[in-house]
């Protein structure tokens, strides 16, 4: 066999063990490090309450309000939510929400100036007009707004109508995401989720004709029944909207974390490899469309706040994804939520009733988070411009945070030993060669991560 041969030989069975990689693991999705798996009690209301009163006061802040009542419990669902047949809960939960915005205002010491408020859950739509304005009045009491805040929120477009359109417009909003999952009848019953494309259309115009001009779709490839010719089909029915950004996730089977994904039947979810063939289609599409990808699983029009964001190399990674957002604090409110500070982050109690309580009594629901040491604060730095930009430059790392570098780059150094072809160590400049397999190297940097762990979802 000539050199050539060989050496072709050898890298066809590097690429396919780096797919049987790729296709097999089980890791983080990295919105934060450490991932949130590894918070614990260490971290209480006092912590939070400090970290609170230590924000600057020149930096605007970021806010996000989890709402978790659900009128419908879509299957495939693993936020955390909780059913209910009307909004008659929210008015109480609505009246802690705001009681917890006093504690945090009290705690900074000042109304801060927030630069993006982003209301998820749940189904914050499930609110009536009215309560959509007790909630803005709420957090136009509590913070400044007053520097016209990027205003996004989740809409299920099952759960909305001409009123709270009208609200959640006067109330500032500007960036709608849509669930939308998959059109196709057969998948959709699959996963617990009826909607059709006519009332997904209703709820886009119903935006747009109020001004609201930036509109996300969140899309989800991996799940049961779904095809490359169904996937086709709703691509085709999303792409007549051009909405502005597309989420579009791999759906995570994890039944024993989200105990309703039991009711999915697993005969008829992809395997690995048809899974990753859908999400090849799905890129070729958006791409095809004219869409810019972002990290590992965002799409934007190239006009877009968020192409030109990964562009420029200033895009972020939260909780909520990617964002264009640069705020050092993300302020979370809710049963839940997770709060991120330049120290820590801090988590509410999860269990509604247990967030109530403490709040109710004047006192932070806080549950558990973590502290960040130096060293996990240049770690977190480094996963998030690997999930962003898909590169890392060691040398910039040290320099930034004042430390040496040198274990993250031996431990990209020894992934790439194993996975040749994952990417490139250029002296201090990692570069990976395709984001699909960023999750997969971010794990290989973070020193903590049990290798084998499994209660991930998968990487592909
Ligand atoms: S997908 Fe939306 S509507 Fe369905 S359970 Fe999850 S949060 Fe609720």
């Amino acid at each position: 066999m000539c050199d050539r041969a060989k050496r072709g030989k050898s890298c066809a069975m590097t690429q396919s063990i780096l797919r049987k990689a790729l296709l097999e693991a089980r890791v983080p999705r990295y919105t934060s490090y450490p991932p949130a798996t590894r918070f614990s009690q260490a971290v209480g209301a006092d912590q939070h309450a400090a970290w609170l009163s230590t924000l600057p006061a020149t930096e605007p802040i970021s806010l996000y309000a989890h709402i978790p009542f659900c009128r419908r419990l879509c299957w495939f669902c693993a936020c955390r939510t909780q059913g209910t047949s009307n909004a008659a809960p929210l008015t109480r939960f609505l009246q802690t929400l705001n009681a917890e915005m006093r504690l945090v205002e009290t705690a900074i010491g000042r109304r801060q100036t927030v630069s993006a408020l982003h209301l998820g859950g749940g189904t914050p739509t499930l609110m009536e007009a009215f309560q959509i304005k007790a909630l803005s009045d709420a957090f136009r009491a509590h913070f400044d707004l007053s520097q016209d805040p990027e205003i996004s929120v989740e809409i299920d477009p099952t759960e909305l109508d001409e009123t709270r359109l009208d609200e959640l417009v006067d109330f500032g909003l500007n960036r709608a995401s849509i669930g939308v999952q998959d059109f196709d009848p057969k998948v959709q019953e699959a996963i617990g989720r009826l909607q059709s494309a006519e009332i997904t259309a209703e709820a886009v115009t119903g935006l747009r004709v109020r001004g609201v001009k930036s509109v996300n779709f969140d899309l989800l490839y991996g799940l049961p029944y779904q095809t490359p010719e169904r996937l086709s089909a709703t691509l085709a029915k999303v792409l007549d909207h051009k909405p502005d950004r597309l989420a579009l996730y791999g759906y995570a089977h994890v039944p024993w974390v989200a105990k309703r994904q039991k009711l999915i039947p697993e005969e008829a979810l992809p395997d690995p490899s048809a899974r990753r063939e859908l999400a090849e289609l799905a890129q070729a599409t958006l791409v095809a469309a004219g869409y810019v990808p972002i990290g590992i699983d965002h799409y934007a029009l190239p006009k877009d706040s968020m192409a030109r964001s990964a562009e420029a190399g200033t895009l972020r990674r939260n909780f909520q994804g990617y964002t264009t957002d640069t705020a050092s604090a993300l302020i979370s409110m809710g049963p839940s939520a997770i709060s991120r500070f330049e120290g820590g982050y801090s988590q509410n109690a999860s269990a509604t009733r247990d967030w109530t309580r403490a709040v109710e009594t004047g006192l932070f629901a806080t549950s558990r988070g973590f502290t960040l040491s130096r060293e996990d604060i240049m770690v977190a730095d480094a996963i998030e411009r690997l999930m962003c930009d898909g590169r890392i430059d060691f040398a910039r790392m040290a320099e930034r945070h004042g430390l040496r570098a040198q274990a993250l780059r031996d431990r990209a150094e020894a992934a790439l030993a194993d996975l040749p072809e994952i990417g490139t160590l250029s002296g201090d400049r990692l570069a990976i060669n395709e984001m699909a397999y960023a999750r997969l190297l971010a794990a290989r940097l973070d020193p903590e991560l049990e290798s084998s762990d499994g209660r991930f979802s998968l990487a592909s």
